[in-house]
């Protein structure tokens, strides 16, 4: 099958144009990235109109069509990388700017007298150097790391980077060798992999951005809104997950003491805050390695891999001083004081199922609020208490 040039150009029009639309369509369903889609669809216009304009270019005076193509796409390149770049908060419009204006110069100055160098060889370069910065900005961009089509991104933008390095660094020397030939099919090599490029980048960008929002849902719905905390469901996936994996640990049942009753003095705003700066308390307390989450109103729960009954006492013991150095006021300025009560479990060597731990903490937590409140209490060793 031959291809010749025109259709792989006519080919590259018809998918940037459709890149453009699937991308401006997505749009509203992404506000949150409303600004760098559209960024990201201009590239492609602007890509598609150099592309148009390389087809006719021979119809303009002079360079000027091949000076307007190029100038046209790399126009779309910088939009691209500029695109790119925001998803991160990062920008290269100074930059951009100047490639762009010198790129305008270099074909004022010498266009029609070297016009079939600039279009073979140098005017891949600015492109080469574009693509590789938004190979470069993908790569770097630590908010989407996680993300599965980040790595096509790079790769996609990157193989282009190389093709058109290629473009203008070995072929002026293959053309010297093999003459006309070489540069005629580097042409088609090089299209054909513009086609490939102008499906494979707009589509893996479209997926990275639909991810990104899937892992903000799923991260939603595993937080809890007022203290930003794990909640429940979170709790379970990742408290049974850690305890699988290690050898002992504890669990701490926390409910505060008479909170109905600081809703009823302070306010629910007050006690909202009081829940708030508990959670910071015990998040510090904890350490790193903990799982803490609300469980549900003003009770809290947090497994802590590794530790004995001892030292998460200690950990029980910091939450309690913690809570008890008020910096809570309410809207009158009065300190508001609270205190909890903890429930202590620990995990025997045997391993236990994290609802028979929570459920032997929470019985040690209603003896501290049988006991008086404001006190931690133990739960019997567990593997005898399954038994
Ligand atoms: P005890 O010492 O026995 O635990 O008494 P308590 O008052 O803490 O327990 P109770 O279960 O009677 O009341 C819990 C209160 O927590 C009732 C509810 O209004 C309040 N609460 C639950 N969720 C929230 C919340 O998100 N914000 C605020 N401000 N209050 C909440
Ligand atoms: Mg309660
Ligand atoms: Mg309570």
């Amino acid at each position: 099958m031959r291809v010749d040039l025109l259709t792989l150009y006519c080919l590259a029009v018809g998918t940037l144009l459709l890149s453009t639309a699937m991308t401006l369509w997505e749009c509203p369903a992404r506000p949150k990235r409303s600004r760098e889609m559209m960024v990201l669809a201009g590239g492609y216009f602007a890509l598609a109109m150099g592309c148009a304009l390389a087809t006719t270019r021979d119809s303009l005076p002079g360079a000027l069509g091949a000076a307007l193509s190029n100038v046209t796409m790399l126009g779309g390149y910088l939009l691209i990388l500029h695109g790119v770049a925001v998803l991160d908060k990062r920008s290269h419009r100074r930059a951009s700017i100047g490639l762009l204006a010198l790129s305008v110069v270099a074909w004022a100055v010498g266009g029609a007298m070297w016009q079939v160098q600039f279009w073979n060889y140098l005017s891949a370069l600015p492109i080469a150097l574009v693509s590789a910065a938004t190979a470069w900005e993908m790569a770097r961009n630590r908010a989407l790391r996680t993300m599965r089509a980040r790595p096509i991104v790079i790769a996609v933008a990157g193989v282009h980077a190389l093709f058109y390095l290629g473009r203008s660094f070995a072929l002026p020397a293959f053309a010297s060798v093999y003459g006309i030939e070489a540069v005629t099919l580097a042409g088609k090599v090089t299209m054909y992999e513009g086609v490939l490029y102008s499906v494979g980048l707009p589509m893996a960008l479209l997926a990275l951005v639909r991810e990104e929002a899937h892992a903000q849902l799923l991260e939603a719905s595993q937080t809890d809104y007022l203290t930003g905390l794990g909640n429940r469901r979170w709790f379970f996936e990742q408290g049974e997950a850690v305890l699988l994996n290690t050898r002992g640990g504890a669990l701490l049942a926390f409910d505060l003491d008479h909170f109905k009753a600081i809703n009823d003095r302070h306010g629910h705003a007050t006690g909202d805050q009081v829940l708030r700066h508990f959670s910071r308390v015990v998040r510090k307390a904890a350490g790193p390695d903990a799982i803490v989450a609300r469980l549900g109103g003003e009770e809290f729960a947090a497994v802590l891999p590794g530790h004995d009954r001892k030292s998460a006492s200690l950990i029980g013991d910091a939450v309690v001083r913690g809570l008890a150095a008020v910096l809570v006021h309410d809207a009158q300025g009065e300190p508001v004081s609270a205190t909890v009560s903890i429930g202590v479990a620990e995990l025997g060597s045997d391993g236990l199922e994290l609802s028979s731990l929570l459920s032997a903490a929470d019985r040690a937590l209603y003896l501290a609020k049988a006991r008086g409140r404001n006190r931690i209490e133990f739960a019997p060793p567990l593997v005898c208490a399954a038994a």
